[in-house]
């Protein structure tokens, strides 16, 4: 049995040493072939130089620089395109997730599963983070259907089935842990101890989250536009019955409608509305336009892998 390692990488380049130290130590235990394959995110520091050392150092290393910073997420696919496992390890680069804990995964694995997560028992982010974490999963859950866990972490383990359904999936809009739970196949999870990040802040600032929560809801649902559609329903209906009620109420005891003021109220109440509705129909169409242009996901520069260095 192979094991893969793949650990998107951005501005963590002085946790190289140890996190490898920490792989190496944990790696034999559960096979005693691996590989690890570390996937440079257009680190704007010297990331790729120390993992081209690396490589140098050790066979079982691949080492892929993209061209720039596509994102987490891309990253990720470039490693999981590279992969020769039969079972895949997706982890963080920063030594918020301890390699230590792996063969607890596998040893869940083997109760017949094919997707084990890592379930963070001991919350290292702030409240507020927490708080937003737990209000995304709630609306992502309630607008897709899907059973995302705001206690589940980046870590987890994949089998070869589970990694093959999600490079068949190519869009652009990527999440792999949402995708992972949307191929269905049998998942378990399992408590880790989420360390703290040695150095360096997280490559995620607070817009760049936002942005990337719209983006997930988006991708993975389009219950926004059929909630637009009800609630316009709903305003149209009762409005209509409205100006029924108010043409009855003139003609049986002949009270005229008043109140310019409500007339004015509603009128921007409802072009708020409509203006909101469009933009939710814009945002879905903007991300339609991404898809059909079919750019890749990512740009290699550079690519160090095994096969190369026997050479
Ligand atoms: N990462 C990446 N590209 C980015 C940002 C982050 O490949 O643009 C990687 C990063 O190296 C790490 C993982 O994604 O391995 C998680 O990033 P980070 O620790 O910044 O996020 P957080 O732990 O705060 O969610
Ligand atoms: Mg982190």
């Amino acid at each position: 049995m192979i094991q893969s390692v793949v650990i998107p990488w951005y501005r963590c380049s002085r946790s190289l040493e140890e996190l490898h130290r920490r792989l190496q130590a944990a790696l034999p235990a559960i096979t005693g072939e691996h590989d690890i394959i570390l996937v440079n995110d257009g680190s704007p520091e010297d990331d790729w130089r120390v993992i081209r050392d690396l490589c140098r150092e050790d066979p079982m290393v691949v080492g892929i620089n993209l061209s720039k910073n596509f994102g987490k997420h891309d990253a990720t696919t470039a490693g999981l395109d590279h992969y020769c496992g039969d079972w895949v390890v997706v982890m963080d680069g920063d030594l918020g997730h301890r390699p230590g804990g792996m063969l607890k995964f596998r040893e869940k694995a083997r109760e017949w599963f094919d997707v084990v997560i890592g379930r963070r028992i001991n919350g290292k982010s702030s409240v507020l983070k927490l708080l937003a974490t737990r209000a995304f999963y709630a609306v992502f859950n309630y607008l897709s259907e899907m059973k995302g866990d705001s206690s589940h972490s980046s870590f987890g383990l994949y089998s070869r089935k589970v990694i093959d359904s999600v490079n068949r999936i190519r869009e652009r809009n990527r999440n792999f842990y949402f995708f992972a739970i949307w191929t269905g196949f049998r998942r378990a999870e399992i408590d880790v101890q989420s360390g703290l990040r040695t150095q360096g802040g997280s490559g995620y600032t607070f817009f760049r989250m936002v942005g990337l929560a719209v983006d997930t809801i988006i991708g993975n649902s389009d219950k926004l536009l059929k909630i637009s559609i009800k609630i316009g329903f709903v305003i149209s209906f009762a409005v209509f019955s409205f100006i029924i009620f108010l043409v009855i109420r003139y003609f049986t005891r002949g009270i005229p409608a008043e109140g310019w003021t409500s007339v004015i109220a509603s009128m921007y109440l409802l072009g708020g509305m409509v203006l909101c509705f469009i933009g939710v129909v814009g945002i879905y169409i903007g991300k339609i336009f991404e898809e059909t242009k079919g750019r890749p996901l990512y740009i290699i520069d550079e690519i160090i892998t095994a096969a190369e260095k026997g050479k």
